[in-house]
């Protein structure tokens, strides 16, 4: 290995650790070139795959280092005024502000789903309500899909749009799916099941989610 390919891995593995330890969301290699776009059918076949086996998925559970001492505030910068506004670290503007960089690169997913965090500018957002507003193209029928993430949960979801079809792999390390089932503790099966839902939820319109369902009509001879 040469001198400068050393360099270069020990350079990847520091902003490696930096990011895992101030961002709080997996790691996501950036290659720069934009993902092929998946059929309708290569997304809702994995999907409901995930669905209907989900133990036939890896599960992965990465390492998270803690930061031990996070700082207190976070400054978030607005690329339209300038305007910078702090926020508590720990909470959903400050877990919002930490994922900004890394969720924008969702615009050069298949889902080509844009971010937009501009909420959480105190000049340009007098409402006071922090959020982040997201939209995408229907998986079916094209319309544009608009929704609203204002939970520390659901920021961690949104990664799952970087989701490489069809799904081998889901990492579980941070998902935590509490919104639902606060009382009982879900087992992986069940988070993947309940992932899938999530994903056909938002990457089809209401309208194609009954044209395309998760859950269609099994055969009826089943091969076992
Ligand atoms: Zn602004
Ligand atoms: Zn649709």
């Amino acid at each position: 290995m040469s001198e400068k390919s050393i360099l270069k891995k020990i350079l990847a593995g520091i902003l490696g650790a930096v990011f895992s330890s101030s961002g709080g969301l997996p790691a996501q290699e950036s290659t720069g070139k934009p993902s092929i776009p998946y059929s309708r059918e290569t997304i809702l076949d994995s999907l409901r795959k995930m669905n209907r086996t989900p133990e036939k998925i890896e599960t992965v559970h990465a390492m998270c280092y803690k930061m031990a001492m996070p700082p207190k505030t976070i400054e978030y910068s607005c690329p339209k005024c300038s305007e910078r506004t702090t926020y508590p670290y720990r909470g959903f503007a400050g877990a919002a502000t930490r994922g900004m960089e890394y969720l924008s690169r969702l615009a050069s997913t298949s889902f080509n789903i844009a971010t937009d965090f501009s909420s959480l500018c105190k000049k340009c957002n007098s409402s006071g309500t922090e959020e982040i507003r997201v939209s995408l193209h229907c998986q079916g029928c094209s319309k544009n899909i608009e929704w609203s993430v204002s939970t520390e949960e659901e920021i961690e979801l949104l990664a799952t749009f970087f989701l490489e079809y069809p799904v081998k792999e889901v990492d579980l390390t941070r998902l935590s799916f509490n919104l639902r089932n606060s009382d009982k503790q879900m087992t992986e099966a069940e988070k993947i099941r309940e992932l899938s839902k999530y994903i056909h939820s938002k990457v089809f319109c209401d309208e194609c989610c009954v044209k395309f369902p998760l859950l269609e009509e099994l055969p009826m001879k089943e091969d076992k």
